[in-house]
């Protein structure tokens, strides 16, 4: 497959999610990082959204929970180009209803090559990136083949891109 490349640009559109167990984590997090943090626009599951956005001061793009389907809304702007960035602190140690959301989320920010935290040391090299605040071109695998794999049997148009 040949690579082709999307601009990420300098102020990103960044999603922010933590499961319950990880909250308390999140929002320590975001308030060391708040100055960084502001000059980006901020998206998250609801819950986490409400609480940053009362605990921070800034304004936040909030989704529906998590549960609700809030997972699944964040990983459609991340297929769709307009997700820059996921710090989503998911909980090792407890089992979610909506599991196959979580994973379905972190399966496509691989998918897309969105920059990915998990955990708090990642959030920290991520927000201290020399990146974060400049532009980045990134790669992503050339999934034309892929679309095109029954479209010459079928005779299909072309699937929409982002
Ligand atoms: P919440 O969702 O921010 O609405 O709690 C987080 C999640 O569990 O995905």
């Amino acid at each position: 497959m040949t690579r082709n490349y999307v601009t990420i640009p300098t102020h990103k559109r960044i999603a922010l999610v933590a499961h319950d167990h990880k909250k308390d984590d999140l929002l320590e997090w975001a308030k060391f990082n708040r100055e960084a943090l502001s000059r980006h626009k901020l998206y998250a599951t609801g819950t986490t959204g409400w609480i940053l956005e009362k605990e921070l001061g800034l304004y936040i793009t909030k989704m529906q929970s998590g549960p609700l389907g809030g997972d699944q809304q964040i990983g459609a702007r991340i297929a769709e180009g307009s997700i820059d960035a996921l710090i989503f602190f998911w909980d090792p140690l407890d089992a979610q209803p909506h599991d196959p959301d979580v994973k379905a989320l972190l399966r496509i920010a691989v998918v897309w090559n969105i920059p990915t935290a998990s955990n708090r040391a990642t959030a920290d090299f991520l927000i201290s990136s020399p990146l974060m605040n400049s532009e980045y071109q990134r790669q992503l695998t050339d999934y034309d083949e892929y679309r095109q794999r029954l479209q010459q049997q079928f005779g299909q148009d072309e699937t929409p891109q982002p």
